[in-house]
């Protein structure tokens, strides 16, 4: 088996214990006698894979009783829509924050359903930081401030979480969520397509304060109701079973690791490995303000970008797959999801060196 080190965005690299415990499971689940992609969703089988995975989220992330888990589908960007169908509730505006081109995206689709303030934006600096809460131009009747925690392309984190007062914060975490704890209760509304942290794409989970849901703007559809999923269990129609399942067995991972603090130190050492090594040479360089840079994804250039296509070609020799940054942007990605080692990280860094090194 010739597995390579994964630094793909996203669908990214999978813990190889799930996987292996998917192929195990796979012809006959738990004596069923068929796979979970054979089986009815309605089934006890289905029912009790989906029930556990909703059990072992709220766990994990400490989720209060008075949200509600959606196991949805359309990935991130169909919530960029469904979030403001629900969430404006007869209001007339909503606040985005920009730090990215994923939050630039959300803000133009919510453009669709009402009038959209840009509280804040780094734009005009390449989104190379978050700009500082003191200077957010929040409006006090806004329906929900919007956030994109983790910009996957420009890589830039936050690394607080801010308080938007009576106002609900509503944030896209597709690419940090279980990453690190977080406190529920500071927002209103959390969603994320589950291709990084979570697991295959087709299932995207949203975590939704029960208050916020029921007041759908007209000729909303059913299934992008978030208060008619909350009331069939994510089942108005046939979910995405198999991805649900896979999910399920990625937050046990999760536990068996010894949950989010653990999650949490280990994605900071291996974050600071390769930012320490950035930071030490003037070979590559990543452009993002140190105190905002992503422990998820880490996009890098190299100061010859003549040497883009060769640092690849060696990276792929070397097992080193999905560093091509995204095309917006160029350059490089390394993204260091929870199933990435740290020795994945180190393989990276001596590969890095080693060209530098020979190329410099
Ligand atoms: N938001 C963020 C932060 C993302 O990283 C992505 C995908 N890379 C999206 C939204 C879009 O997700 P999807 O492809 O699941 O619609």
């Amino acid at each position: 088996m010739a597995r390579v080190i994964n630094f793909s965005a996203g669908p990214a690299t999978l813990p190889l214990a799930v996987l292996e415990q998917v192929q195990a499971e796979l012809l006959d689940w738990r004596g069923s006698g068929m796979s979970v992609m054979e089986m009815s969703h309605r089934d006890k089988e289905f029912m009790s894979i989906a029930h556990e995975a909703e059990q072992d989220l709220r766990e994990i992330m400490n989720i209060p009783a008075h949200y509600k888990v959606l196991f949805m589908q359309g990935g991130a960007t169909a919530q960029f829509s469904f979030v403001p169908m629900n969430l404006l509730r007869g209001k007339t505006s909503a606040d985005y924050v920009l730090t990215g081109d994923w939050g630039k995206k959300a803000a133009k689709e919510a453009g669709r359903y009402g009038k959209v303030n840009i509280a804040a934006s780094s734009e005009a600096d390449r989104y190379t930081y978050i700009p500082d809460p003191a200077t957010w131009k929040l409006d006090p009747n806004a329906a929900y401030v919007h956030i994109t925690p983790n910009e996957t392309i420009h890589g830039v984190e936050f690394h607080i979480e801010p308080d938007t007062g009576d106002v609900p914060l509503v944030a896209d975490m597709s690419s940090n969520i279980l990453s690190r704890p977080i406190d529920v209760t500071r927002y209103g509304l959390i969603y994320a397509g589950a291709q990084k942290n979570i697991g295959p794409a087709g299932l995207t989970i949203v975590i939704v304060r029960e208050d916020l849901i029921g007041q759908a703007a007209a000729g909303t559809p059913g299934i992008f109701d978030y208060k008619q999923m909350a009331d069939n269990e994510s089942m108005l129609n046939t979910p995405p079973c198999f991805a649900w399942y896979v999910a399920g067995l990625v937050f046990k991972w999760i536990k068996q690791q010894g949950g989010l603090g653990v999650i949490a130190e280990r994605n900071a050492r291996k974050a600071a490995l390769l930012y320490d090594y950035l930071d030490s040479q003037s070979f590559y360089r990543n452009p993002v303000k140190k105190a905002h840079r992503s422990r998820m994804n880490v996009p890098f250039t190299l100061a010859n970008p003549e040497l883009d296509a060769d640092f690849l070609k060696g990276a792929k020799a070397a097992g080193l797959s999905g560093l091509k940054g995204h095309r917006s942007v160029g350059g490089m990605r390394a993204s260091l999801y929870n199933a990435m080692t740290l020795e994945g990280v180190q393989a990276l860094v001596d590969y890095m060196k080693e060209f530098a090194r020979t190329r410099g």
